[in-house]
């Protein structure tokens, strides 16, 4: 890790509150990889002839739910198309729309920030939401768009095969991980899904409003990061 990452990361450390690092060899809470290896591993997911680009095209100028008129821009997604990970938000907000990328604002910020502490780019990353046309108001995703639109999503997951999706909020881990519970209950664990790892965290703009919960997020980092890790072996 060059000098620059490093101190970048005592930087995500400083901002999410912790006030001392110790060396990996003394860190109780060093990932052990060995004991996180599930009895047995996922299954590859099913190669997929979609492209991302042909996906993007199937969209056209999508007029297929109540969103169409008010949005200004369809925000498809950005990053790497052969990326390991997959970040999963909720919709775009007011600068997405404008800009036709996800994440792009203040939380956008931040998830680069969170990326980074487990020594990944942003751009090494792939990045979308759930829906990809603004709400008004930035109000909650309806369940007739969340019917419409995911099933480009599933299609772009799977085009992408990452290993590990991580899902940022309420919408995108339910959605996801076909539940109602809440996120408190949804985050923090791999579930295995058409042979990917999925797992769910706090959505980076939840985390503007109560910064208390980075520890949390910080945690679900770290086992991304561990079965990252384990998966590329
Ligand atoms: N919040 C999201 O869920 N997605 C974005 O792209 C921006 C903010």
């Amino acid at each position: 890790m060059a000098l620059h990452d490093i101190i970048q990361q005592l930087e995500f450390f400083r901002d999410i509150g912790i006030e001392s690092v110790r060396l990996a060899a003394e860190e109780p809470d060093t990932p052990h990889v060995v004991a996180s290896v599930p009895d047995s591993a996922p299954e590859a997911p099913a190669a997929s002839t979609d492209t991302l680009e042909s996906i993007r095209s199937d969209i056209g100028d999508c007029q297929r739910c109540k969103l169409a008129p008010t949005r200004t821009t369809i925000v498809f997604g950005s990053g790497n198309p052969n990326a390991e990970i997959v970040f999963v938000g909720e919709a775009p907000g007011y600068e997405e729309d404008q800009q036709g990328l996800p994440f792009v604002g203040e939380a956008g910020r931040l998830l680069t920030k969170i990326i980074e502490s487990i020594g990944i780019s942003r751009d090494d990353a792939y990045i979308c939401n759930i829906l990809k046309c603004r709400p008004p108001n930035n109000r909650n995703p309806e369940p007739d768009e969340v019917l419409v639109c995911s099933p480009f999503l599933k299609r772009q997951i799977a085009a992408i095969r990452p290993k590990v999706v991580c899902c940022l909020g309420k919408f995108a881990a339910q959605t996801m991980l076909q539940s109602g519970a809440p996120i408190s209950k949804l985050r923090g664990e791999f579930h295995d899904i058409d042979g990917m790892r999925v797992i769910a965290t706090f959505h980076p703009a939840y985390l503007l409003r109560s910064p208390e919960k980075k520890r949390e997020v910080w945690e679900d980092m770290k086992q991304i990061r561990t079965e990252l890790f384990r998966l590329r072996f």
